[in-house]
């Protein structure tokens, strides 16, 4: 059998492909940022069986770009204002590069002595760089959901003494959460997963900013207490998904003290802005955390996934996911890390790689550089929003995301905001020039508009800002 590929051939086409790669970034703008498809358009055009002899890489490549490409939705361009970004740069890119080359599988110290230890350092280099409690410990996970399960995870065998571990769930009563209802749908994806029950998940209510009301935290933590049920965790939330709101994370923590309550961080998109020290304030009270997570993956450059992780004590949270079979034990335990006793999967990707590439060629004050411009960008729109006598500001701009609608003079007040909103982003994202998402505050329906992509400059905020004016003001003379 063949090698399907020799040395040769691999390096001819790697740099065929570093050449389409850069291509693709050069051009990225002249691509409708929301992929535009039909459903099962892809999967039609796709052979119903794999091939039975191998393919040239010519035929695949040229497969990639008649059937993959029309499906993508460009996540890197730079008028991409969706969701939150999953922004990524060219170190980045390049490190992954090199990750997939070395292949490496890092589940204990042994097998990955580099990955092991430069993710230790570069958790460290960001915990610094973020201002965060310097007795804090940092592990990489995939995602911001597999963080918040770790977290609950752990509290869940803090609280129990470890025998849930042991026993499972048996005979030990209701343990419950409390989280905001704006925190994000990994919380309670968590809760389930890690056996309390959607049930015993309880959402407070939040105030006119969207954020958590901790006198209600506290009377819903009496109230449980008079049942008999065991307060187990709370999750405060910096930078909610709908609006990047802020629940007030010292008061929670003093509540979570006074409790004997596990309180997780989730600052996904947020805490990214805590590089700039002038951000810091919105951190306040994160001492109070036991367990921490953001994302460098969706704001900082490092292309999905890479999930910084930070907990106060990681004996607890190696107590609770530690295994030893036979065939895991070397002679370094203890000596060293083996992350794999540091969260849910066994296998790890070398993901240190890129944050190390990314961190090094931006540099602390390259990175500060780019999260100020969206902030900045963000406070430009906000205003721009704030005095047209036809949008309206939905929610307070504190990060770089605006949330706004439209709110025509010319309609009576029964008109259907949430129906005109609903066909003004329809008829955005439908242009192919911008992509936007919406959420609902209040139960309204809000246009979102992230203003955090590696490559954005106030150009794009611009010239985006002037296409939904227009967009609007036609929808509103075809309904008149
Ligand atoms: C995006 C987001 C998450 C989920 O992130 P993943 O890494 O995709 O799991 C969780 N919490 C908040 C606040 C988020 O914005």
């Amino acid at each position: 059998m063949l090698e399907v590929m020799d040395s040769k051939e691999f390096r001819k086409q790697a740099h065929v492909l570093a050449d389409r790669m850069a291509d693709y970034f050069e051009e990225i703008s002249d691509y409708p940022v929301k992929s535009q498809v039909k459903p099962g358009e892809i999967l039609s055009a796709l052979p119903l069986s794999a091939p039975v002899n191998g393919e040239s890489f010519e035929t695949i490549m040229s497969d990639f770009e008649r059937i993959i490409m029309p499906g993508i939705t460009h996540w890197q361009s730079p008028s991409f204002f969706a969701f939150f970004p999953a922004n990524s740069s060219y170190p980045s890119v390049l490190a992954e590069m090199l990750t997939a080359a070395l292949g490496q599988q890092g589940m204990i110290w042994e097998t990955s002595p580099a990955a092991t230890e430069l993710e230790q350092r570069v958790m460290e280099w960001l915990r610094e760089l973020c201002g965060l409690p310097a007795s804090w410990t940092g592990v990489i996970q995939d995602t911001a959901s597999a963080s918040t399960l770790t977290a609950l995870l752990s509290a869940r065998e803090k609280t129990t003494g470890f025998r849930t571990n042991l026993e499972g769930f048996t005979g030990m009563g209701k343990l419950r959460v409390y989280c905001s209802s704006e925190t994000h749908s990994s919380i309670e994806k968590a809760v389930k997963i890690a056996g309390f029950g959607k049930n015993n998940l309880v959402k407070v209510a939040v105030d006119e900013n969207f954020a958590l009301i901790s006198a209600q935290l506290e009377m819903a933590i009496k109230e449980d207490l008079k049942k008999g049920y065991t307060p187990c965790a709370a999750v405060a939330s910096i930078g909610t998904t709908g609006s990047t709101a802020v629940d007030p994370v010292d008061e929670i923590g003093k509540i979570c003290e006074r409790y004997k309550i596990w309180l997780h961080v989730d600052a996904a998109f947020g805490g990214t802005a805590f590089l700039l020290p002038e951000m810091r304030h919105f951190a306040a009270g994160l001492e109070y955390a036991d367990s921490y997570v953001f994302n460098p993956h969706k704001w900082m450059f490092t292309n999905f996934d890479a999930s910084a992780y930070f907990v106060r004590d990681p004996e607890l949270l190696i107590r609770t996911f530690e295994i030893l079979p036979e065939y895991l034990k070397t002679r370094t335990r203890g000596l060293v890390n083996d992350y794999r006793d540091w969260g849910v999967a066994l296998g790890r990707r070398f993901r240190a790689l890129k944050l190390w590439f990314v961190i090094r060629s931006f540099g602390a004050e390259g990175l500060r550089e780019k999260i100020r411009l969206h902030n900045s960008l963000a406070g430009w729109l906000k205003d721009r929003v704030s005095e047209h006598p036809d949008f309206e500001l939905m929610a307070p701009v504190d990060f770089s995301l605006v949330c706004f609608r439209y709110k025509p003079k010319v309609l009576s007040a029964g008109e259907d905001l949430d129906r005109i909103n609903a066909s003004l982003l329809s008829e955005l994202n439908g242009s192919g020039k911008l992509y936007l998402s919406h959420t609902r505050l209040n139960g309204r329906f809000v246009l979102r508009m992230v203003t955090a992509q590696t490559t954005i400059t106030r150009d794009h905020v611009l010239r985006a800002w002037d296409l939904i004016q227009q967009t609007a003001l036609k929808l509103s003379l075809k309904i008149e």
